[in-house]
């Protein structure tokens, strides 16, 4: 009788698990960097090319490995970190597994040297698809050095499935940034495509933190430590007022691992709860030291999620600390998010009397019968004082021309601070002024990108924005884009972005945070002639630059809003398709009162 049933042979089971350990060339970076600092390396370099599909190496000082060892290293659960089941339990290593170098090798060419402090001479192994092709000495200084060429040469459904070099790219630079922020102590280089993108000596954390984004992060970070007999954390957590709309400065990490853990996210978000505008996200980089015994990282081959024994306690330890360092810091006071900015005129206009603005109805007027029959505009604005462009430069304008008491149509008005009621002649809308605002922006943006007709304003003076390594990056790859939207810009020292023009929509106020969100790496990295991608940057920008709900507006401005957005094309629902306005009938009202 035959069995049916075969053991696979180790080359296919090693592909098998690589499938889950090594999901793209990021993967194999977060291998590569963490055997690196198993080594005890003090430096390592991280040289890739082509978003990692053609090299990957890592090149680190640290232990190196023997002759014997080096073999062994690519076999499938060969390691050097666990001996019996019980290590599982008291790990202070990345690895423990024994299957990356093993998956790594099934699915690539790797060429390897490595040397270790007693060895005169390095050793080289070269393995293609699991095969060894050769082994060899070599001169190579002490440590070890990775290449990895060809990633999933022999898998082509894979490699087919890799994104764009600059969607690969990005989750590299994560990956690199993760160890980097985990490791301050150590020295850490990473060369792409042949330029230095991060050069980080030792330091502390949070100097990492500051040189990997950017010296202004400085002052926004404020310190959050607690020791207890369980657990200690220290770290950092972002100023609200400095928080983000995208997720990217959420870092965990568990004895010096990097952890995505939904539980612990969930507990620091709740300390900064009420400290946090609508859609703002924490930022925050904390690290947690607990005896290996009470957690387990074994529940996933790519050890990101994590299990502890006393998850409450680790809750409560974790969300107590982080709402002290916010209340220490006296964050909570300089935040007032309801501030109304039109009680911030400048003095003069405070001593004013303002005018009664006088009464003008118009009762023919419908503005959905045609675009062109709009409010009547006052004299001021018919001369072109006024010129119907986006609302906060319209802000600016009115400010800085004295134009606040200006005698104002109150054919409709502002209610609630949130929304614009508009008599009509047998029924009345109720607008809301943020959607309204954002369906003005979107088309104007989306306008300008894919009809190539955005205008540029000159800026007086020229403004610096300084970006860290990996928005440099993104602006290589997303220059088109910010040309087609109308900013002129020039890269200065290899840090600095000087902008001379602007898009004539984007008040100069904002011009810092609609390009950090443009750079902020969640394009879909597809050219800007893509419909959906232009799609996207214009629904971006309309939510980073539209007016918000509680924001008082004057009376040119809100004329100014539905001058523009009874205008658009589409005025029914906002670009994320929420209803802009209800209308309540004449005959409604009258029933109502009946
Ligand atoms: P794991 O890290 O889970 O042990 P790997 O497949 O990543 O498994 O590595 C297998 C073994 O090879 C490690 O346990 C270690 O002994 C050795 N090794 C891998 N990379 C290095 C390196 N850069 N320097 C020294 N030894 C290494
Ligand atoms: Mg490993």
């Amino acid at each position: 009788m035959t069995s049916r049933i075969s053991l696979l042979p180790d080359h296919v089971a090693n592909q098998i698990a690589a499938g889950e350990v090594i999901q793209r060339p990021a993967s194999v970076v977060k291998e590569l960097l963490e055997n690196a600092v198993d080594a005890k390396a003090s430096k390592i370099q991280l040289i890739i090319k082509d978003a990692g599909k053609t090299l990957i190496q890592v090149v680190d000082n640290g232990s190196g490995m023997n002759r014997l060892d080096i073999r062994l290293a690519f076999e499938r659960h060969a390691t050097s970190k666990i001996n019996l089941a019980k290590d599982l339990f008291t790990l202070n290593t990345k690895g423990f597994r024994g299957e990356a170098l093993a998956s790594i090798a099934a699915i690539s060419n790797i060429e390897t040297h490595t040397r270790t402090t007693s060895d005169e001479v390095s050793h080289c192994i070269r393995i293609e698809g699991s095969k060894i092709k050769n082994q060899s000495l070599s001169t190579k200084p002490q440590g070890t050095s990775v290449a990895v060429k060809s990633l999933f040469f022999n898998i082509p459904a894979r490699r087919n499935f890799l994104k764009s070099d600059v969607i690969e790219l990005r989750h590299i630079i994560d990956e690199f940034q993760r160890v980097a922020l985990a490791h301050p102590e150590i020295k850490l280089l990473f060369f792409n495509n042949g330029s230095e993108l991060f050069d980080l000596e030792p330091c502390n954390s949070r100097k990492r933190i500051i040189s990997i984004f950017g010296s202004k992060w400085n002052n926004q970070l404020v310190p959050a430590e607690e020791s207890t007999s369980l657990t200690d954390l220290k770290g950092f957590v972002v100023k609200p007022e400095f928080s983000k709309k995208t997720r990217g400065q959420q870092f965990f990490f568990v004895n010096n691992r990097f952890i995505k853990s939904p539980f612990l996210h969930h507990a620091v978000s709740s300390a900064f709860e009420g400290l946090l505008r609508p859609g703002y996200h924490p930022g925050y980089f904390l690290y947690l030291s607990i005896d290996p015994k009470k957690i387990d990282i074994n529940i996933h081959p790519t050890k990101t999620e994590i299990k502890f024994e006393e998850e409450q306690s680790i809750y409560a330890i974790l969300r107590s600390a982080v709402k002290h360092s916010l209340g220490v810091f006296q964050v909570m006071p300089t935040l007032d998010f309801d501030q109304n900015r039109d009680l911030d005129v400048p003095y003069r206009f405070k001593e004013k009397t303002p005018l009664t603005p006088p009464i003008e109805v118009d009762s023919s007027f419908n503005p959905f019968k045609n675009p062109s029959t709009l409010p009547k505009t006052n004299k001021r604005e018919k001369e072109g004082l006024l010129p119907n462009i986006h609302l906060n430069p319209d802000r600016e304008y009115i400010k800085n021309n004295n134009l606040i008491n200006v005698p104002q149509s109150t054919r409709f008005f502002q209610l609630f601070s949130k929304y614009i009621v508009c008599p009509l002649q047998t029924s009345m809308l109720l607008i809301d002024q943020r959607r309204a605002h954002q369906r003005v922006l979107y088309e104007r943006f989306l306008a300008s990108i894919t009809e190539k007709t955005s205008l540029s304003q000159q800026l007086l003076f020229p403004l610096e924005v300084e970006l860290n390594p990996k928005q440099i990056e993104e602006y290589h790859q997303n220059k088109e884009i910010l040309l087609a939207l109308g900013f002129q810009m020039e890269l200065k020292g290899k840090k600095t972005l000087e902008i001379v023009g602007s898009p004539e929509n984007c008040p100069h106020s904002k011009i810092e945070s609609v390009i950090e969100t443009l750079l902020s790496g969640e394009n879909s990295g597809q050219s800007i002639e893509h419909l959906s991608q232009a799609d996207q940057i214009a629904k971006t920008l309309a939510k980073t630059l539209s007016i918000k709900s509680g924001e008082v507006l004057t009376p040119i401005e809100q004329q100014v809003l539905l001058d523009n957005f009874f205008g658009c094309k589409e005025t029914s629902v906002s670009p994320f398709n929420k209803s802009i306005f209800i209308s309540l009938e004449k005959f409604e009202i009258e029933k109502k009162l009946n």
